[in-house]
Formats: C-alpha cells, sequence, structure tokens
C-alpha cells in the first residue's frame, strides 16, 4: 500500500461483532474473562491494551513503516518511554536544537539519574563521532528542529549508530510520516508528540513511539504497561481520526508554509526566515532528499531591527494566527520561543543555539494563504 491509503487502512479493520467502520470508543478499564486467566479475545485491563488504542497503535506502526506502534498520554511520556532503556553511567547523544520539554526532561530529571548527555550540532558528523564511547547508548535527534528549522540527515548519522551498536531515535513531529519516514533511513525508533500533526485538530495530547524491531517493541510495551502513561480509548480515538486526513492536511501546510516563508523573505521589516524549503536554508538539499512531498508548514523569523519589542507587537497584532503554544492543528499559530514554548532553556543556552528575542515561530494551518498573508502583512506594519 501506498501512504494515502496506508493513513486511511493502514493496520485496520471493521468492528468483528457490528461491523462498525471505525471502532468504537471502547470506554471500559476492565475485560471480562471465560476462567480465571482465560481471556475472550485477549484483552485483560486497558493499561494494557484498550482495542481502540489497538486501532491507533496498528495505523501509527502502518504509517511510520514500524514492527510496532504505541500510543501514549503525551508525546513526553513516549520519550520517558525511551528514556527507561537507559540506565545510570549510559550516556545519550542528542542534538543541540531540541523541543524545550525534552531538554528539560534530559537535563532536570535525567541527568540527575546519572545519566550524561551531550549536545551537539549533528551537522558536525566528525564533534558527534568523536562523543561515542562504549557508554554511548542512545542518539536523540529532531529534524526539522525546533524552532530554528534545523536539519539532520538520518541516513548519515543511521549508518554511524549502526556500526557502533547504538539505539538510534527520531523525533519525527514537524515532519509527519507523510514527508519522512525515518525507519526507512535507519532510525530504531520514532517518536511523535501526537499533539500536533497526528491528532492535527488542537483537540488531544497525545504520544507515540514506532519501533522498527518487534522484539524491542515488546520490551518498551512492558515498559509502558508497567509505568501506566498509555493514551485514553477516547484520545486514542481522536488521534485515529486525524491520522486519516494527515496527508491532505500536511500537503496544505506544505504548500502555505512555503509561501509564507517565500513572503517573509521580501518583507524589508524580515531579517532572517529559517524554513528548509529556502534555497538558502543551509541543508535545504539534505532536507529535499530526506522529506518527500514538501518542507512542513513550521517557519521562524527574526526581526531587521533585532527588537524583542517587535516582535512582541507583531503578535499581539495577528488576527487569524493565534497567539498560542503548540503547532501542526488546521488553524495557523503564532509563538515566541524565548518567552514560551523554550522559555524553560537557559537564557545563555538560548543565545549559544540561536533562540534570540526577537525570534517568532509560525504553525502555518491550512486557511486560504491570502488570508494569511494578509494577516501577517498588516501585523508587520
Ligand atoms: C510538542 C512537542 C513535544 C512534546 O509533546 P507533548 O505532546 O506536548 O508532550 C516533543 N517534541 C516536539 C518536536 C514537539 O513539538
Amino acid at each position: 500500500m501506498k501512504f494515502n491509503t496506508k493513513a486511511i487502512h493502514g493496520g485496520q479493520h471493521y468492528e468483528a461483532h457490528t461491523g462498525a467502520v471505525m471502532p468504537p470508543v471502547f470506554q471500559t478499564s476492565t475485560f471480562a474473562q471465560k476462567s480465571p486467566g482465560v481471556l475472550i479475545n485477549g484483552y485483560e485491563y486497558s493499561r494494557g491494551a484498550n482495542p481502540t488504542r489497538t486501532a491507533l497503535e496498528d495505523a501509527l506502526a502502518s504509517i511510520e513503516n514500524g514492527a510496532r506502534g504505541l500510543a501514549f498520554s503525551s508525546g513526553l511520556a513516549a520519550t520517558d518511554c525511551v528514556m527507561k532503556l537507559l540506565k545510570p553511567n549510559d550516556e545519550v547523544i542528542a542534538m543541540d536544537d531540541l523541543y524545550g520539554g525534552t531538554y528539560r526532561m534530559f537535563t532536570r530529571i535525567y541527568q540527575d539519574m546519572g545519566i550524561k548527555f551531550h549536545f551537539v550540532d549533528m551537522n558536525d558528523l566528525d564533534k558527534f563521532q568523536s562523543l561515542i564511547n562504549e557508554n554511548t547508548k542512545l542518539v536523540w535527534i529532531e529534524t526539522p528542529t525546533n524552532p530554528l528549522m534545523k536539519i539532520a540527515d538520518i541516513e548519515a548519522i543511521g549508518k554511524i549508530t549502526k556500526a557502533n551498536n547504538i539505539l538510534f531515535a527520531v523525533d519525527n513531529t514537524f515532519a509527519t510520516p507523510y514527508l519522512q519516514r525515518p525507519i526507512d533511513m535507519g532510525a530504531d525508533i520514532v517518536m511523535h508528540s501526537a499533539t500536533k500533526y497526528l491528532g492535527g485538530h488542537s483537540d488531544v495530547i497525545a504520544g507515540a513511539l514506532i519501533i522498527k524491531d518487534a522484539e524491542l517493541g515488546e520490551k518498551m510495551h512492558f515498559l509502558q504497561f508497567a509505568t501506566g502513561a498509555t493514551l485514553g480509548p477516547q484520545d486514542s480515538y481522536l488521534v485515529l481520526r486525524g491520522i486519516k486526513t494527515l496527508h491532505i492536511r500536511v500537503q496544505r501546510h506544505c504548500e502555505n508554509g512555503q509561501k509564507v516563508a517565500e513572503y517573509l523573505e521580501n518583507h524589508p521589516k524580515v531579517k532572517t526566515v529559517y524554513y528548509p524549503g529556502l534555497k538558502n536554508h543551509p541543508f535545504h538539499d539534505v532536507a529535499k532528499r530526506q522529506m518527500q512531498g514538501g518542507f512542513g508548514g513550521m517557519v521562524s523569523f527574526t526581526f531587521e531591527s533585532g527588537a524583542k519589542a517587535d516582535s512582541i507587537k507583531f503578535l499581539e497584532n495577528l488576527k487569524v494566527f493565534t497567539l498560542a503554544e503548540s503547532l501542526g492543528g488546521v488553524e495557523s499559530l503564532a509563538n515566541h520561543p524565548a518567552l514560551m514554548t523554550h522559555a524553560s532553556i537557559p537564557e545563555a543556552k538560548r543565545k549559544e543555539i540561536g533562540i534570540s528575542d526577537d525570534l517568532v515561530r509560525l504553525s502555518v494551518g491550512i486557511e486560504d494563504i491570502e488570508d494569511l498573508i494578509a494577516d501577517i502583512e498588516q501585523a508587520l506594519k
């Protein structure tokens, strides 16, 4: 099956008893047994498995080409489950431009538990390789990154992790499997904040892991079951519903994102536009090779004046874009990373990686492009 068909049918079948085309929301905590320990249909207790969640997990595995999908109560719960594979003295090499909450989890929780983190520019493969030693157990990247849209070469990193027997996890939230499938390029684990494009309607907090290898998938299911951050049936239904239109939504996000980036690039008040679909993006060629069909709906930019006050004024003036954290929904959102999503990263560290105080991040939605551009234009004025 090709991707668009998989988004709708992958891993799915009608419900056995009634023929319901969409899986019912199995709003139940427990399942009747025939005799002690003899289950009716494999289901026992919803922390372990629930049929609505199973339908979502099978869809996730299908669209990311993995052996196993797991649905979590948030994206960070999914990341947390990966971290639970590690032990004290293990080392992690992570990209230096990560989702703020991921960075916070790594440095404020797992560092204190004896895990060592190296944050590195993943475009410097020599530097990356020089950090590998026998304790290196996990490489964690995002591409494109949040909020600077840096690109990492998944295939090149995957070759190195494979040669060194290191687990390789990719946060694929920004690209979505419609544009980019990391497992096909050498990743072992794909993570999603399903809150974003997979759900797609800003109405649910959810996370996902897709694991390439069935055996590792089973181990991670055990970790999820044993620690409990599973996704409820209602929210599983919402994410599954979102996935069915993922391909057409992301197509429009890409079209609108490209046009907004090009508009901003030519605006006299704008200094730098961060969007992998622009020819002058430093890793446009890598992005073009590993993202198929577009470059996503996330666009960041700074002001010619460099003034924080200008970025705040711009955000206050927007009318169609809503000033809010999060991204990936049908509606356009705008965010000030230094004051909002990335405020938990210390100021010095933000400066070091390039998150300036006049940086604005847009999640370009699927409204009419004329209305989006007009809104940006009036707010810049
Ligand atoms: C939102 C986000 C997360 C965290 O997901 P939650 O669902 O908010 O827990 C992780 N990575 C990226 C890239 C995100 O945008």
